[in-house]
């Protein structure tokens, strides 16, 4: 994920105490790997929201709208992901943190700019789901005869219930079989 920015330049804000920017911006988002998943963007994410000086710093927030390729974690199809996700950040000039409460999480000033990718990327992050599911009832691959149960079903077991019996019924017969 590293490389990434997303700079914006506040110096017309700095001696405005209240001031704001305005955003409505397509921000060009990495590749993100969590974990053993892969998130692709499909585009770039839009983010609308405002910069503003508050007197304590600059506070960036907004709402990001990002589309991933991910892969469905049961059936492994590939599919469209769409996220959502609240932005908050908030920047001082570099030494001059010594007033905020300790675990405000703060970035620096740089040249002017302040660069919102760290903090667009952990919110993104925030929503993106631990087992992506491409439909909340995939029904997944067969795990006897390895059928995409999303295309049709397989001749192995009627009765695919969820019930925790269905499943040591399941079991028990793999064992008879053997
Ligand atoms: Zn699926
Ligand atoms: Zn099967």
């Amino acid at each position: 994920m590293g490389g990434a920015t997303y700079s914006i330049d506040v110096r017309t804000l700095l001696e405005d105490l209240g001031a704001s920017i305005e955003l409505d911006a397509a921000v060009a988002i990495p590749v993100i790997e969590l974990g053993s998943e892969t998130f692709s963007p499909t585009r770039p994410a839009r983010l609308v929201g405002a910069v503003t000086n508050t007197g304590a710093g600059i506070v960036a927030s907004g709402t990001l709208d990002a589309e991933f390729t991910a892969i469905c974690s049961r059936c492994l199809r590939e599919f469209a992901l769409p996220v959502v996700a609240p932005l908050e950040a908030f920047f001082v000039e570099q030494g001059h943190d010594s007033e905020l409460p300790e675990e405000q999480e703060v970035g620096y000033l740089h040249e002017g700019s302040v660069d919102l990718m760290e903090q667009i990327l952990a919110a993104l992050v925030l929503e993106l789901p631990f087992a992506p599911l491409h439909a909340e009832d995939c029904p997944g691959i067969c795990p006897k005869c390895g059928a995409d149960l999303v295309e049709g079903t397989c001749d192995c077991e009627p009765d695919r219930s969820d019930s925790p019996f269905a499943a040591l019924q399941g079991l028990i017969d793999e064992n008879q079989d053997a």
